[in-house]
């Protein structure tokens, strides 16, 4: 089967659901006829956004500035930022929040001011929230106004599979072939099983994270890196990708998948990070304490637990106003409560999970891919905002900015697009359905076993090449079994996965210094 649609948005969190929303009023407003088709593999509302809880960073009041959110966004990220880009999403926040706002999302107030939260790595209170819910909320506005958008048709349970480039025509690509094009993308129909075919002018990938290749994260099972590994194979260029943050407090509740997350707003609030025995550790590592940043935190806790052999530490509120916690954090008291702990009476049990991306496919300043006509927007994108680490709130609001900066980049480069009437449809003569599902389960249990142990918050070069010598064989058998198979969503998102951790650990090999979120023992020897 095939589709045609002017514009493609695969994946419908913050990113996609932006930049689908801005063509859509775009040509609406204009009375243009415009077809728009968002993907998603699961639900639409099933996305990293929707568990997004601390909020949206920007300049709101009076007291701060856009220098200051400038400063710590390069502070976190340890100069490796790019600092023309943090100076658009920054400046442009506010703007592209108000938006948000209008759509109808609902931010706490207190009074006429909205409620501003301050998170670690922050200068200041500049966190807009709805209570601890925040990304529920706006993706539950941005799918409201998608709703009243008639050209945009969504598509739930369709998982891309490839991206179509003129190597579908019969042409050679290679990676810095600078005329490499996209066409759409082969879409699995996950209910019927047939791969369809979607054609587009300008494709948009909005695919978020890759958690999933990791033991533990807090990202939902739809973040397999899809997006990264479909623009690598189709000879996209992808970026620091070994700067991979783990969420310093994730609740420790072995096995469970995704963990949940204990805000960073949390120890903005006031909680402390411990030991069993109720001592504290932060004065050891930095002076900001428990509102020291994510990597710094992380990197603690990691510490603390190997020296003490211990499993996870905790984070204590005890001390804290419980009305105005419980009011600031149902949520997560009741999360709490559910497996019983009474965060008044006892202290949470909390360890590092894998949490964000901070590179990904490398776009421009307009969310250009060095493929033409292929757009990349929110965490599974490399803008160089977040530089060697991600400033906590920074990622929704790079997701809006750039879903906004993709929309003028395709509308600017419109009139050079066009879709060939020559794209084959999906062949798969000569594969069957995999009898054993066992190899495909095993395999992402190996991944993740890799990834965890040797890939993780402290890397050294042995273990990295350990790393990427297993992945490397995982590759080759995998690519042999995908060869024989009908695809199969475990099957794709295994095939990505491997593709994004072989990435991740290359570039972790070739990092030679210790920055943001890349940390090598043998660095700190050389
Ligand atoms: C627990 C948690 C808390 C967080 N808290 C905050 C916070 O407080 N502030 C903040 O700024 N950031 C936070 N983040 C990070 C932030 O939520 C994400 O970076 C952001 O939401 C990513 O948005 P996105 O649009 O890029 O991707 P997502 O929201 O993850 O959307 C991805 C979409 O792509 C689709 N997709 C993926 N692969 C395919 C495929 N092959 N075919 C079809 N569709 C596909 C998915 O189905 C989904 O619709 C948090 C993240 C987590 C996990």
């Amino acid at each position: 089967m095939t589709h045609q649609y002017d514009f493609l948005v695969i994946g419908s969190g913050i990113a996609g659901l932006s930049y689908a929303t801005k063509l859509a009023r775009h040509f609406e407003s204009n009375g243009e006829p415009v077809s728009i088709a968002v993907i998603t593999k699961v639900q639409a509302d099933e996305t990293n956004t929707k568990y997004a809880q601390g909020g949206i960073a920007a300049v709101w009041s009076k007291e701060d500035s856009f220098d200051k959110h400038i400063d710590d966004t390069i502070d976190a990220g340890d100069g490796v930022n790019k600092r023309h880009i943090v100076e658009i999403v920054v400046r442009e926040a506010p703007e592209r929040i108000q938006e948000l706002i209008d759509y109808g999302t609902r931010f706490d107030r207190h009074g006429n001011e909205y409620d501003l939260a301050r998170e670690g790595g922050h200068s200041d209170h500049r966190i807009l929230h709805f209570k601890d819910i925040t990304g529920a909320e706006i993706e539950r506005a941005l799918l409201e106004e998608v709703q009243r958008h008639p050209s945009i048709s969504i598509f739930t349970h369709f998982f891309a599979v490839d991206l179509i480039t003129q190597h579908h025509l019969g042409e050679t690509v290679y990676r810095y072939r600078e005329d490499i094009r996209c066409f759409g993308a082969y879409v699995l129909n996950t209910r019927t099983g047939q791969v369809e075919k979607f054609l587009a002018k300008t494709t948009m990938l909005a695919t978020g994270g890759i958690g999933n290749i990791y033991q533990s994260t807090t990202n939902p099972t739809i973040a397999t890196g899809d997006g990264i590994a479909m623009a690598y194979r189709a000879k996209g260029i992808c970026d620091n990708l070994e700067f991979i943050q783990f969420h310093p407090t994730s609740l420790y509740q072995p096995g469970k998948k995704p963990s949940f997350l204990i805000s960073e707003a949390v120890r903005g609030f006031g909680g402390i990070l411990k030991n069993a025995d109720g001592s504290t550790f932060m004065e050891n590592y930095d002076p900001r304490l428990s509102l020291a940043p994510r990597d710094i935190t992380a990197r603690a806790i990691d510490s603390e637990m190997k020296r003490n052999g211990t499993d996870h530490v905790y984070l204590d509120v005890r001390d804290a106003d419980y009305d105005r916690f419980l009011e600031h954090f149902p949520n997560i008291t009741q999360h709490c409560l559910d497996i019983g702990i009474d965060v008044r009476r006892d202290m949470i049990p909390v360890v590092p999970a894998q949490h964000y991306l901070c590179g990904g496919i490398r776009v421009n300043e307009w969310g250009q891919t060095n493929i033409h006509f292929l757009y990349a927007a929110g965490e599974c994108s490399c803008t160089g905002l977040h530089g060697a680490n991600r400033l906590a709130s920074n990622s929704l609001l790079e997701a809006v900015v750039f879903g906004h900066r993709a929309y003028l980049g395709t509308i600017e480069n419109l009139k050079d697009a066009y879709i060939p009437d020559n794209v084959p449809d999906w062949d798969d003569s000569g594969t069957t359905h995999p009898e054993e599902q066992v190899l495909v389960t095993e395999m992402t249990r190996e991944l993740n076993s890799i990834m965890s142990n040797y890939v993780g918050i402290v890397r050294t070069n042995r273990r990295l090449r350990r790393a990427y010598e297993r992945v490397e064989l995982l590759y080759r058998e995998h690519e042999q079994l995908y060869r024989e198979s009908k695809v199969s969503v475990p099957i794709s998102e295994l095939r990505n996965m491997i593709n994004v951790s072989y990435l991740v650990i290359k570039m972790a090999m070739s990092r030679r210094e210790n920055v943001g979120l890349h940390y090598n023992l043998d660095n700190i020897k050389a």
